[in-house]
């Protein structure tokens, strides 16, 4: 069911209708139809503009459009204004770029003549998104896709249906053709019916690793491309700093920030001996001083709690907390002590649960923290340059982040290793993955 149902009253406040199997064939044949008649025929110069307008539309209408994701999924409202001008940024940032991220690539052949590599678009392609961040993750994947020229049919998370229909709404405003960005209401059997059809050329899934498994083995069968985004279980090391409160500062931030629900949140704490319980006790402080937003449902919630509970039955100690939700609301939660062997160790807390391991040294750091299926983000202090590479080289993650957190930015390739995923959005690769890199010959 596709319904705006607020978090924090458990109010229904809209519900919109399932679309039928027609409306969802009509969307793709309306992303077909546009994909030859306009996105074959119309140049990058012509799109930069309507790519710009988006931009306007999103800062004019910022607050409009943040007090929706506001309701729809419970995050406060200053973090929805700065999701909207997150992605706004994202918009801007490819507008800005897209001439020399997809300009030609010259070859230097061996024998006479010329050649060149052009990144031409593929056709329709699928979004399939999630809840926790509406605006930027769809503006991750349209905002670089429809400046390559391919078309986009978003399938929104079922808790999203009026942020979704404002995207669509807002690039139409833009200039945008009808069927450039569609938007579909559709379970998940017709969004397999859609990744099976022949006229979707590739699919994006940010997602659970459930998700993943399922719409990946769907894209295989169907030989088409497919880009994964899914969970990830991020260490945050601490070997050494000067600042130790900064230290600190930037593990609040990136645990708490959205009420934990992200992706590449800092979710496990592994900090050596000389150092844990100072920072622990920081942590805890600066802990217990939050007020946090509701999680984005009270199932999530309640989800979060029984993986808490299961942690304490596996014998971890709780530092401190409620391990009990209260509808959607879920207040900070810190484990230690969690046993080798514990699931809790190796699954994701998709909300503010942190998780504290103390080490003696940066061998058993780098071996804790590759101790998970899942390879997003990770997070390493240290005064040692050589440490660094140590870490950056040796941990099992798409990202590594030094002396810093919530670096995110539009130029900045995201994405995973392992279960979380493979391809990569934003930046120079994310430029990348639905183009046909097609090689052009002179003689
Ligand atoms: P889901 O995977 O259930 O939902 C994400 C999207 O996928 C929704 O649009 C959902 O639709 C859709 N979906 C779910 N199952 C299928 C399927 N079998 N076929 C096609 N589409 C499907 O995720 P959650 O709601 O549980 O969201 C949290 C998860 O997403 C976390 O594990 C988190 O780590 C991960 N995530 C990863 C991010 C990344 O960038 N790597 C970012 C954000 C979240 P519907 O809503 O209708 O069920």
């Amino acid at each position: 069911m596709y319904a705006v149902i607020n978090p924090a009253t458990g109010e229904v406040e809209e519900e919109y209708e399932t679309f039928t199997d027609d409306q969802v064939r009509e969307a793709v044949a309306s992303a077909d139809r546009t994909w030859r008649e306009w996105s074959l025929v119309s140049s990058l110069d012509s799109r930069i503009p309507l790519m710009r307008n988006v931009v306007e539309i999103y800062m004019r209408r910022r607050d409009e459009l943040a007090d929706i994701i506001h309701h729809e999924m419970g995050k406060s409202l200053e973090e929805a204004v700065g999701e909207v001008e997150f992605s706004a940024q994202i918009y801007a940032y490819y507008a800005d770029h897209a001439r020399e991220l997809l300009a030609d690539m010259p070859v230097d052949r061996l024998g006479g003549g010329t050649a060149l590599v052009r990144k031409l678009p593929l056709g329709p392609l699928l979004g399939i998104m999630p809840w926790n961040y509406p605006y930027y993750q769809v503006a991750r994947f349209a905002g670089p896709n429809l400046l390559i020229g391919n078309t986009v049919i978003l399938k929104h998370a079922s808790l999203c249906p009026k942020s979704s229909a404002a995207m669509e709404a807002i690039f139409l405003e833009a200039g945008f053709p009808r069927g450039a960005f569609v938007n579909i209401y559709a379970t998940i059997d017709q969004v397999a019916a859609v990744i099976a059809d022949p006229r979707v050329r590739g699919v994006s899934l940010t997602g659970s690793e459930r998700a993943g498994k399922q719409v990946a083995s769907e894209a295989g069968s169907a030989l088409k491309k497919v880009v994964c985004e899914l969970g990830g279980n991020d260490p945050f090391i601490v070997m050494s700093t000067d600042d130790l409160d900064e230290a600190v500062g930037y593990g609040i931030a990136a645990r708490y920030e959205n009420v934990g629900q992200i992706c590449n949140g800092a979710k496990r704490f592994i900090v050596v001996d000389g150092l844990y319980d100072d920072f622990l006790g920081r942590f805890v402080e600066a802990s217990k001083k939050l007020d946090l937003a509701p999680m984005c449902s009270e199932a999530a919630a309640a989800n979060l709690s029984r993986q808490v509970h299961r942690a304490l039955d596996e014998g971890a100690t709780l530092v401190m907390g409620d391990p009990d939700n209260h509808g959607a609301r879920f207040s900070p939660v810190i484990l230690a002590d969690i046993p080798e062997g514990a699931s809790a160790r190796h699954e994701e807390f998709f909300g503010p649960v942190s998780q504290f391991y103390r080490v003696a040294d940066a061998g058993e750091a780098l071996r804790v923290a590759n101790d998970t299926p899942y390879g997003l983000g990770s997070y390493v202090f240290t005064t040692d340059p050589s440490e660094a590479e140590f870490f950056a080289n040796g941990l099992e993650t798409g990202m590594t982040y030094v002396n810093e957190a919530g670096a995110d930015s539009a130029e900045l390739p995201f994405g995973g290793v392992k279960n979380s995923g493979f391809g990569r959005e934003m930046g120079v690769l994310g430029m990348r993955e639905f183009v046909n890199l097609k090689l052009i010959t002179h003689h």
